[in-house]
């Protein structure tokens, strides 16, 4: 699913000061569907502005990600990924063969959650899943 969040405008509302290589990352998140590593905002970051270092890129993510902007994930490979926090939750599967991220929202799923964290005393504020797969052969 497409997020379509506006980094940029986030941005300007939580008061962080925008470079114009800032700017290009957070259109950069914007676009991405694929939950990117820094090395491959990197990438597309410097397809645009080549002056863009990696070292800029690490800064913008972290500053980002400690305004509530981004969400962090590692998927079980060590590496941060990493996408625009998105307006409504959803959760992931992981193909572990080829590192796709397919996301999904499972009401029912939802519930449940809520209800485990209501038997053990608990209103649930958050959660995160992750479920790992490989691909069925039809
Ligand atoms: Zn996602």
């Amino acid at each position: 699913m497409k997020h379509q969040i506006d980094i940029e405008a986030l941005c300007t509302e939580r008061g962080l000061r925008i470079t114009e290589q800032r700017r290009i990352i957070a259109n950069v998140l914007s676009d991405s569907e694929d939950h990117p590593d820094v090395n491959l905002l990197h990438k597309r970051a410097a397809a645009i502005d080549p002056s863009i270092s990696i070292a800029t890129v690490y800064r913008t993510v972290r500053l980002f990600e400690e305004a509530g902007i981004l969400d962090r994930h590692e998927f079980g490979d060590g590496r941060a990924r990493y996408e625009a926090a998105p307006d409504t939750h959803h959760d992931h599967l992981i193909d572990v063969e080829s590192g796709k991220v397919l996301e999904f929202v499972d009401p029912e799923l939802e519930q449940l959650q809520r209800l485990i964290a209501e038997k053990l005393g608990y209103r649930l504020v958050d959660h995160r899943l992750e479920l790992y797969g490989v691909k069925q052969l039809r």
